[in-house]
């Protein structure tokens, strides 16, 4: 059923030229959203398989987080980060439990919970490490817009944006454990890897490279942080990506589904690597209790063992269906895990596929020239991902 749609079309023509062109983005505007469905202004519906870049975990709008908002809303919006509040107290005390760290901060985006974790090693480096303050990072990788976190990327055609670049990011290839063993001098601090690449177009980093980095790290005495901005919160079918290789790191970057639509992320640290002192790290919206009492209400969902059973059930009948529409059709590999999944196309450009899908009312992204991204909410049903399916074949 559709919603009903408000508002004057040509005064929202005229408002959005005055927004700053940043993204190339078509000429529609969302006005609605319902879990796995969303609607333009002129009323038109999409199925959602980007779901705000793998953000909206428990899809649009969903039941769980209007009440946490609304409940929250009446009691208390902001009481400044000088202070304690009731979600940011809880909502700490939920993410310590699941990623089994001691200490929590949160903020606002993944870019600026990655730069805490780049400021924690620096910090760690100087006060642990004679000064070491490098933090090897990998090609291809992606850890957000800052100026810092741009310098971590790894993604080709940042290398000379803004410049001068943040210094001390040196690259290795993902998945090369000599090539971080080589890049390891007295400078480094740390190692940042996400546990899968999604921007890059959905690499998976094998367990046991994983478990291997993580023993070399321990070995050299230097820190293993994992991103799991995109990875987190139950998208791969365990609350964090790294579990599945079961390994701990030090610290822990959280985003995108953590808020499960609004914007909160967390900087999660274990004892070995929390260190800093008063005054190093903090932010006018750090904590708020508004954005945190949703964060609450997404994790209590997530963390559910069934609700995570049911995301990796419905990636693994994702994927499947998937390989065999790219067999039928001939196209290329399928790659990911739980609901992060990438479908690598032969001789069709991507990006054309997704504006073809677009037309015919499926949201699908295009990370890179040979790739379609699929990242569904967390909640979509097998159904939806038929419907999906037999869009992208039209849409191919
Ligand atoms: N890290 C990873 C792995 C991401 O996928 C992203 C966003 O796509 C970020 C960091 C940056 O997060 P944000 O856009 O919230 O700053």
């Amino acid at each position: 059923m559709r919603p009903s749609v408000s508002g004057s079309r040509a005064g929202m023509r005229e408002d959005i030229a005055r927004v700053m062109k940043v993204a190339d983005r078509p000429s529609i505007v969302m006005v609605e959203g319902q879990g796995s469905w969303l609607w333009d202004d002129a009323g038109n519906r999409y199925l959602d398989f980007v779901q705000g870049w793998a953000v909206n975990c428990l899809g649009h709008s969903p039941r769980v987080i209007v009440e946490a908002l609304h409940g929250q809303a009446q009691r208390l919006i902001n009481c400044s980060p000088a202070y304690y509040n009731e979600p940011m107290a809880r909502l700490a005390t939920l993410i310590a439990d699941g990623t089994r760290l001691r200490d929590v901060f949160l903020c606002n985006s993944g870019a600026e919970a990655n730069e805490g974790a780049i400021k924690l090693a620096r910090k760690w480096g100087a006060r642990y490490r004679g000064g070491a303050f490098e933090i090897i990072t990998m090609e291809h990788g992606f850890h957000g817009r800052t100026l810092a976190t741009m310098a971590a990327s790894g993604k080709p055609g940042w290398d000379y944006l803004f410049e001068p670049k943040v210094p001390g990011f040196p690259k290795v290839p993902f998945g090369d454990l000599e090539a971080v063993r080589r890049a390891v001098t007295p400078k480094t601090a740390a190692v940042m890897l996400e546990p899968i690449q999604g921007e890059a177009g959905v690499f998976v980093a094998g367990d046991d490279w994983l478990r291997d980095l993580r023993r070399l790290t321990r070995e050299l005495d230097i820190l293993l942080i994992a991103d799991e901005i995109q990875t987190g919160i139950g998208r791969t079918g365990r609350l964090f990506g790294y579990e599945h290789a079961g390994i701990d790191p030090d610290i822990v970057t959280l985003g995108k589904g953590l808020g499960g639509g609004v914007p909160l992320a967390a900087l999660v640290a274990g004892e070995r690597a929390s260190c800093f002192d008063y005054g190093d790290q903090g932010g006018t919206f750090n904590g708020n209790p508004l954005m945190a009492a949703v964060g609450c209400a997404v994790v209590e969902t997530v963390r559910d063992p069934q609700f995570l059973d049911a995301v990796a059930a419905k990636g693994q009948y994702l994927i499947e269906r998937l390989r065999a529409l790219s067999v039928e059709l001939g196209h290329g590999e399928v790659r990911g895990r739980g609901l992060l999944v990438a479908l690598e196309l032969k001789d069709r450009d991507a990006a054309d596929v997704s504006r073809a899908a677009l037309d015919r009312g499926l949201l699908i992204n295009a990370p890179r020239p040979d790739t379609l991204r699929f990242m569904p909410a967390l909640t979509v049903s097998r159904d939806e991902i038929d419907q999906m399916l037999d869009l992208v074949r039209a849409s191919l």
